[in-house]
C-alpha cells in the first residue's frame, strides 16, 4: 500500500520533469512557450511553477513511462493514461493529457498529485484536470497552496482565485497569497484549510455571471468556517490575470484587494440586481430582504452600522428600520 503510493507520487513527479523538459527544451513544445511567454510568463515563471506540455499524442507518455518499468495500471492510476474498451472488447490504454500546457498541482508537502492542462487556443475543453485518484482530490487541495502558505500566514489573508493563471499572474507581479480551487466549487473542507492559514478570505473571481455566483456561494463557504470574507470587484469582463497584464500590480493590491467588499456589503449589493430600485414596491422589496441579510449578522455593532447605512441610502429613519428588523427576527426563532 505504502509501496503504491509512493510509486505513483515517483511517475507523477516523473512526468511533470518531462512536460517540463518538453516545454522548455524540445520542438515539441515550441508553439506552447510561445504561447505563454505571449500571455506574458517569463521564463521564470514557467519554471517557478514547472509548466510543461503534453504532445498531441496518445501515445507518448505511456511507452516513455514504459520503458521505465511503470506499468499501463500505475499511469491509469495516477490519472496520467485512460483506458477504453474497444469495439474487438480489447482495454485500449491511452495519454490522458494531449496537446495540453500542464500545470502540476501539489499536495502542502509540496508532491505533485494532478494536474490541470490548457488547450493551446480555442477548443474544447479548455482545461482538462486529472480525475480522482487515491493521491488526488478535487474538493480537498488548493492550487499553489504549498507556495503560498507562507505569505498567507505572514500576511493573516488569503487570496481565492478562479483559474491557475490567475494565481500564476499574481504571483508572477509578487502577489504571493494566491491560491485557486481546482475548476469545481469551492467546499467546506478547501474552506476549513484556508481558515487554518489565514484569519481573511478575499474572493476573487472573474467579473461574469459565472464568477458572482460563484462567489455568492464560496462567500458562505468561507463564512461558516469562520473566515473573515470579503469579495473584490473588477470591472466587466475582466478576470484578474487581465486586469494585472491591463493595469498593474499596484493597481491591483490597491484598487481590487484592498477595495475588496466586505461580507455584508457584497451581500446588499448582490441583493439589488434585477431590482429597480427606483419603484417603490420594488424598493420595499428590497429593503426587507436586507433586513433580513442584517438580522442575520451576530454583532450588534455590526447591525446598527448597516442600519445606519440603510437608512441614509434609502432616506429612511432608523427607527422604523429597527422596528422592522425586530419583527424579522422574531419570525426567525
Ligand atoms: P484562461 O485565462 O487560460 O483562458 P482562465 O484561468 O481565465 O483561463 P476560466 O475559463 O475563467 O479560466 O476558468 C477558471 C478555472 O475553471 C480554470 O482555471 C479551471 O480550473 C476551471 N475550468 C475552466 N474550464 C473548465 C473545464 N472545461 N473543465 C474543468 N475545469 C474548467
Ligand atoms: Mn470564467
Ligand atoms: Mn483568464
Ligand atoms: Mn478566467
Amino acid at each position: 500500500e505504502e509501496d503504491r503510493r509512493r510509486q505513483l507520487l515517483k511517475v507523477l513527479d516523473m512526468a511533470a520533469k518531462l512536460y517540463h523538459h518538453l516545454l522548455l527544451q524540445h520542438e515539441h513544445g515550441e508553439e506552447a512557450r510561445r504561447y505563454l511567454l505571449q500571455r506574458g510568463l517569463t521564463m521564470e515563471t514557467i519554471r517557478e511553477f514547472q509548466l510543461g506540455y503534453a504532445p498531441d499524442s496518445y501515445q507518448f507518455l505511456l511507452p516513455f513511462m514504459r520503458r521505465r518499468g511503470f506499468d499501463e495500471t500505475l499511469l491509469v492510476e495516477a490519472g496520467l493514461a485512460a483506458e477504453k474498451e474497444t469495439a474487438a472488447g480489447r482495454n485500449r490504454v491511452y495519454d490522458r493529457f494531449r496537446g495540453r500546457v500542464m500545470f502540476p498541482i501539489h499536495d502542502t508537502q509540496g508532491n505533485v498529485v494532478g494536474f490541470g492542462g490548457r488547450i493551446l487556443g480555442d477548443g474544447r475543453p479548455k482545461y482538462l484536470n486529472s480525475p480522482e485518484t487515491s493521491l488526488f482530490h478535487k474538493g480537498r487541495h488548493l492550487f499553489n497552496l504549498h507556495r503560498a502558505r507562507k505569505s498567507m500566514r505572514k500576511e493573516q489573508q488569503a487570496l481565492l482565485f478562479e483559474g491557475y493563471m490567475d494565481v500564476i499572474a499574481a504571483w508572477q507581479a509578487g502577489i504571493r497569497s494566491g491560491i485557486a480551487s481546482l475548476g469545481t466549487s469551492l467546499t467546506e473542507e478547501q474552506a476549513r484549510v484556508i481558515r487554518r492559514n489565514a484569519e481573511t478570505a478575499v474572493i476573487c473571481y472573474d467579473s461574469d455571471a459565472a464568477g458572482q455566483t460563484a462567489a455568492e456561494r464560496g462567500l458562505d463557504v468561507l463564512k461558516d468556517q469562520g473566515c473573515i470574507v470579503k469579495v473584490a470587484q473588477m470591472p466587466a469582463g475582466l478576470d484578474p490575470d487581465d486586469y494585472i497584464r491591463k493595469y498593474g500590480a499596484d493597481a491591483f493590491r490597491g484598487d481590487v484587494i484592498a477595495q475588496a467588499l466586505p461580507y455584508t456589503a457584497f451581500k446588499l449589493e448582490a441583493l439589488k440586481k434585477g431590482i429597480n430600485l427606483q419603484d417603490e414596491p420594488q424598493r420595499m422589496k428590497y429593503l426587507t430582504k436586507a433586513l433580513d441579510v442584517i438580522a442575520d449578522l451576530p454583532l450588534a455593532i455590526e447591525r446598527d452600522h448597516y442600519l445606519r447605512r440603510l437608512s441614509e441610502e434609502f432616506h429612511v429613519s432608523l427607527d422604523a428600520l429597527k422596528q422592522e428588523q425586530r419583527v424579522i427576527a422574531s419570525k426567525k426563532k
